[in-house]
C-alpha cells in the first residue's frame, strides 16, 4: 500500500461529474480530500491523498487523466539540499511515513523520495532549511490555498 498526495486540476467541464466517487468505487483506493475548490463551470483544484496499491493508484490516475484532469504528485516537489544538511536528525522524528530515517551503523540521515508523500512537515523543523519545496509546486499550492474555501 502506498499513500501519496496529488494536486488535481479539473477542467471546468468536469465540475459536475462524480469523478472522485467513481475513482473510489472502480479502483478500490482510499482517499482523503485535504483541500478542495470545485465550483460549477470553473476550473477546480483539489489536494487529494490517495491510498492503495501502486497499480490501483496508477490506474485511478489514468482514469482521472481520461477526463482531462491534470495530476501532479506533491512528493516530487520535496527535495533535500545535501550541501545544507548537516545530518542532525531533527527531521526524522516528524516524518510520518519514514521517508527520512537514520541508517545504522553509520548514523547517516537518508531521504527516500519514493516514500515521501509531500506533506511538508519536515520543512519548518530543519534548522538550516535543507528540506525544500520546489518553487513550481509551491506556487501551485499557494494558488490553491488562496482560492480554496476550507
Ligand atoms: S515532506 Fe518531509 S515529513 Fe513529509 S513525507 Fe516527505 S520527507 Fe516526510
Ligand atoms: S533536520 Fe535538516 S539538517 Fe537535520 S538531518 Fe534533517 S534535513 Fe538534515
Amino acid at each position: 500500500m502506498a499513500t501519496r498526495i496529488y494536486i488535481l486540476r479539473f477542467p471546468k467541464e468536469t465540475s459536475s461529474e462524480p469523478i472522485i466517487y467513481q475513482l473510489v468505487k472502480q479502483y478500490d483506493v482510499e482517499f482523503n480530500i485535504l483541500k478542495a475548490d470545485i465550483l460549477p463551470q470553473r476550473e477546480g483544484v483539489m489536494i487529494l491523498e490517495l491510498k492503495g496499491t501502486k497499480d490501483k493508484v496508477s490506474s485511478g490516475l489514468s482514469y482521472l487523466k481520461s477526463f482531462g484532469v491534470k495530476a501532479e504528485r506533491l512528493a516530487a516537489a520535496i527535495n533535500r539540499d545535501d550541501e545544507k544538511c548537516f545530518q542532525c536528525g531533527a527531521c526524522t522524528g516528524i516524518c510520518p511515513v519514514g521517508a527520512l530515517y537514520i541508517q545504522r551503523p553509520g548514523m547517516e540521515v537518508i531521504f527516500d523520495p519514493d516514500k515521501c508523500t509531500g506533506c511538508s512537515l519536515c520543512v519548518p523543523v530543519c534548522p538550516v532549511r535543507a528540506m525544500e519545496v520546489s518553487p513550481v509546486t509551491e506556487a501551485l499550492a499557494e494558488a490553491a490555498e488562496k482560492k480554496i474555501v476550507t
